[in-house]
């Protein structure tokens, strides 16, 4: 069976915002199983579309975009601006850490932008913590617990910063210049989004402000394109950087 790493993260879309050229490197350089997951099927991204509606398009955008590149699309069905500290989404979470068993998972920066992305990083961290752990949601017809915790990374926060402006520096980059094109491919993939983001969020082109702000970390270190994490290193997790061991450092 093959290695497998896992995004979670709040939104259909971003993952390919965020980290999908690191998904890519591992599937092409190393044969890994890519598992990409939503907490949402983005209900509120719309001004023209009803929540139902347009969570529907969202999620055959999501499995678009992962096929794209030999990936499943995962959606755990909680809703947008609703995403909370609490039982039902970490026990989701933890039934999917169960299912795929990943030896990679990735999700928001703890301090981003809005609180569906820090309310997802925290049930990450938990369930990643938890799903090793037997008695966890026993009894509930989940996969058998994993072996131990899974590395657990966090990508960038949305422009690089907190919630205060302050920069946010990521530990390591990984270098994505040669994929950058796909990563663009799996974007444009989200088309419902492309006028939702230009009339909420200001962004007129949403897969140009993906390679912008790829491209402006890869100026910080002298390549093309980057995508930036840091690595949860607290007690009882792997302390090896495992990422940056498979796909280099820049
Ligand atoms: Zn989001």
């Amino acid at each position: 069976m093959s290695d497998v790493i896992l995004s979670v993260l709040a939104h259909p879309d971003d993952a390919e915002f965020l980290c999908a050229g690191t998904l890519i490197r591992l599937a092409r350089e190393h044969g890994w199983g890519v598992h990409i997951a939503s907490i949402t099927p983005g209900d509120c991204g719309s001004v023209e579309h009803s929540a139902e509606e347009i969570a529907g398009i969202r999620r055959q955008e999501g499995a678009r975009a992962a096929a794209l590149v030999g990936a499943a699309y995962h959606c755990l069905e909680e809703r947008d601006l609703l995403i909370f500290y609490q039982e039902r989404p970490l026990e989701r979470i933890t039934r999917l850490l169960r299912t795929v068993r990943p030896r990679i998972v990735l999700t928001h920066s703890p301090a981003d932008y809005m609180l569906d992305h820090e309310m997802t990083s925290m049930l990450v961290r938990a369930a990643v913590f938890g799903a090793p752990v037997p008695n966890f949601f026993a009894g509930q017809g989940h996969p058998q617990a994993l072996a131990h915790i899974p590395h657990l990374y966090y990508c960038d926060p949305i422009e690089g910063k907190d919630s205060l402006g302050r920069a946010v520096e990521p530990a390591f980059r990984i270098d994505i210049s040669g994929v950058i094109d796909a990563k663009a491919e799996m974007l444009a993939a989200h088309a419902s989004q492309r006028d939702w983001l230009r009339k909420h969020h200001g962004m007129d082109q949403y897969v140009q402000s993906m390679r912008d702000w790829c491209g402006a970390r890869g100026r910080q270190v002298g390549v093309a394109f980057a995508e930036g994490f840091r690595q949860h290193l607290g007690h009882g997790y792997p302390q090896n950087d495992l990422l940056a061991q498979l796909l280099g450092v820049c």
